[in-house]
């Protein structure tokens, strides 16, 4: 038998942030309000309206496609895109047919690219609740911009379409920032479609729609690619099949056969002119791209940090926002002991700096790794710069007196403890535990265990 691979392609639909429904001024947040209450002529279809571009919705479709590495094409248009259903009153619904706002593009998973075909603006249906034997319509939801991204089949397995869909939730909460991302609020919905081939023969293609979990998508999905590869050679002839997922029986059900593209009858959309791309700042959208989380702890573990101070110092937004007032100040070997500064609450207050306090904040921190303070007069220095605007020299020179020097007190603990040192160098490790214990005392609160320690062991090597 020749070996059978997998293919999967995506598209998920993605809720924008936006303030306002994507052709109307209605709230474009209706959470937790009555149904049918959050409307107007234009996102209830009314004969005779007009409906206005959202700018917003654009600016985020194109922060989203330059995240994503796509081509922000010259020219875009909205077109007509027509089915009957009662929760979408117009009967057709304005999306993108052959000029969306971004083609191409890629995702990064596990090293491998995942090309994209294209990310596209459109506006959301109402919602059908169906409850004893009763449809009733809710239309809050009509009219909200959806931004649609399409994959090409590069996935090659369920998990690699999990892992995918995890980055780019990712992605579009925290780098483009143009979405909440809520699964559990509807705002990120995926669609799949996944097929089997040995290179030759292939397999109908499954559509699994409207799968609400990644977990449920990745099960659904394991399930189709399980059956596919059992049917083997005996596909249908067929070529595209839908299918439903039952998550409390872990099956997939057959629905209804996809419509063809041509039966939309998509047209443009006469109500609304196409756009010129030079109408946006692209560069200032780029310049506003964040990082995600896992690239956001790699640099601070490259800056030096470690893993455990890298994640809490980006778990809280203050402090990472101190972090980054300072970082570029500071002279690079002094950056490890930022963070850990900031972590440990070495600062009395985490607030938003000036020019002037950068400056002798700066100098205090490298002050501070290179040892020439201790902890406790950082703290104390720190305050001061902060709440009274002083220079690191004047502070220094008012509580001079205290001044610490961690080389001289490790040597003294060595020389009036030679004992225990040769006895340490002849095998007894655990002494090094006294040794440390007598320098902390020495120190009088004042030191930093971690520096003393790794001191006192470069010390007991040399010797
Ligand atoms: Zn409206
Ligand atoms: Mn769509």
């Amino acid at each position: 038998m020749s070996e059978l691979k997998t293919k999967i392609g995506l598209e998920i639909h993605v809720q924008l942030a936006t303030k306002s429904k994507m052709f109307c001024r209605c709230d474009n947040n209706a959470e937790k309000r009555e149904p049918n209450t959050v409307v107007c002529p234009v996102c209830l279809g009314l004969p005779g309206t007009l409906p206005v571009t959202n700018k917003e919705a654009v600016t985020l479709t194109l922060k989203a496609g330059l995240a994503f590495n796509c081509t922000i094409n010259d020219i875009a248009k909205f077109d007509r895109k027509h089915y009957f259903y009662p929760d979408l009153p117009k009967g057709y619904q304005i999306s993108q047919y052959d000029e969306p706002f971004c083609s191409g593009g890629f995702l990064e998973i596990c090293g491998r690219k995942i090309r994209l075909n294209r990310i596209h603006l459109e506006e959301d249906a109402g919602k059908l609740i169906h409850s004893n034997n009763k449809s009733l319509v809710d239309l809050n939801r009509a009219g909200t911009p959806l931004m649609e991204i399409v994959t090409e089949p590069d996935i090659e397995s369920p998990l690699e379409a999990g892992e995918f869909l995890r980055k780019l939730q990712k992605i579009v909460k925290d780098v483009a920032k143009v979405s909440e991302a809520s699964m559990e609020k509807g705002h990120l919905r995926c669609d799949a479609n996944i097929s089997v081939n040995d290179g030759d023969k292939m397999s109908e293609i499954v559509e699994l729609k409207n799968i609400n979990s990644f977990r449920f998508m990745e099960k659904a999905l394991a399930i189709e690619d399980a059956r596919l590869k059992e049917e083997y050679p005996n596909w249908l002839s067929k070529t595209k099949v839908t299918r439903g997922y039952d998550s409390k029986k872990n099956e997939t059900y057959p629905q209804r056969t996809k419509e063809e593209a041509a039966d939309y009858r998509y047209f443009p959309e006469p109500d609304l002119p196409p756009f010129k791309m030079n109408e946006f700042n692209l560069d200032a959208l780029m310049s506003d791209l964040g990082e995600d989380e896992e690239s956001k702890i790699e640099n601070l573990k490259n800056l030096g940090m470690s893993e455990i101070e890298a994640k809490s110092l980006i778990s809280n937004t203050k402090k990472f926002i101190f972090f980054n007032q300072l970082k570029d100040a500071i002279d690079k070997a002094s950056i490890p002991m930022l963070g850990k500064a900031i972590v440990n609450n070495y600062f009395s207050s985490i607030s938003e700096l000036n020019d002037k306090i950068i400056i002798e904040l700066v100098k205090a921190i490298e002050a501070l790794a290179k040892n020439t303070i201790s902890k406790g007069q950082f703290i104390e220095i720190s305050k001061q710069i902060i709440d009274q605007s002083k220079t690191f020299e004047e502070i220094l020179s008012d509580i001079g007196g205290k001044d610490i020097d961690l080389d001289k007190m490790i040597e003294k603990v060595l020389s009036s403890n030679q004992n225990e040192v040769k006895a340490y160098k002849s095998g007894k490790k655990q002494l090094f535990g006294f040794l440390m214990g007598a320098v902390m005392r020495e120190g009088q609160g004042n030191i930093d265990p971690q520096i003393a320690s790794k001191m006192l062991t470069d010390k007991l090597l040399k010797e």
